[in-house]
């Protein structure tokens, strides 16, 4: 991968437009969350100098020194496994939380923001691929519990959130983006207004993810280089 962070960052919302134009949406309905996990804070503050203000992290160890350091205001998404013992902490560092698996940890959440008088923004994570190996809601099950899941009136519910079954290229994720779109339209009645966003789309498939209804995309290779995850 060359050059540098905002020049990466400039050809992926190039991209994102483009995906937006062949699909007839409004660029503007497109956000672009960037994921800084494993990524120094230098990182994220160059890519802040150059407008990008979301952030995704994936573990709150090493989220927290980060945002601490970092100018206040930037917007910070939990996109990882969320552990039940480490939801207050997490909503007091982030605005938005996409990983919620279960109504269980809906309930949970929502008593802890209750209790820090907060009302965080979050997205239910969905298994679409019904894969044994990933957390989320099976899409039937988030169906049944709708009505739950909406009487939780601490958490602000903006949608849904996958990570598709892997495949060997990006269009092998369309069906499963179609799917979360589905199923969107077929629960988005019964939530508040705040349910009308698809967290979905990673580097390798994200303009496939806006084609196919995509608001939040979270991309961090693509726009950072590669990880490395350390022994
Ligand atoms: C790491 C991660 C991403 C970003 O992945 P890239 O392939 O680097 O773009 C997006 N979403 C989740 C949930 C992740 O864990």
């Amino acid at each position: 991968m060359s050059g540098s962070i905002s020049q990466r960052l400039a050809e992926v919302k190039d991209r994102i437009a483009a995906a937006c134009a062949r699909a007839s949406r409004d660029p503007g309905t497109v956000k672009l969350v960037a994921v800084s996990k494993t990524f120094p804070a230098a990182d994220v503050l160059e890519a802040s100098q150059v407008g990008q203000t979301s952030f995704g992290e994936s573990r709150l160890q090493e989220a927290q020194p980060k945002i601490e350091q970092l100018p206040a205001g930037l917007d910070w998404h939990f996109i990882g496994r969320v552990q039940r013992n480490k939801v207050r902490k997490m909503l007091q560092l982030f605005g938005t939380i996409h990983g919620i698996d279960s109504l269980k940890l809906a309930e949970h959440a929502d008593r802890v923001a209750g209790e820090l008088g907060l009302k965080p923004k979050v997205f239910l994570q969905v298994n679409i691929g019904r894969e044994e190996s990933k957390g989320g809601f099976d899409p039937q099950e988030i169906v049944g519990q709708r009505a739950q899941l909406v009487g939780l009136s601490n958490l602000r519910i903006l949608g849904l959130m996958c990570i598709p079954p892997a495949g060997p290229d990006a269009e092998s994720a369309r069906d499963w983006f179609i799917q979360m779109r589905g199923l969107q339209d077929e629960i988005s009645s019964d939530f508040t207004d705040d349910f009308r966003d698809l967290s979905m789309g990673m580097s390798s498939d994200y303009e496939v993810a806006v084609e196919e209804g995509a608001t939040i995309v979270r991309v961090g290779s693509a726009i950072f280089g590669g990880r490395d995850y350390g022994a």
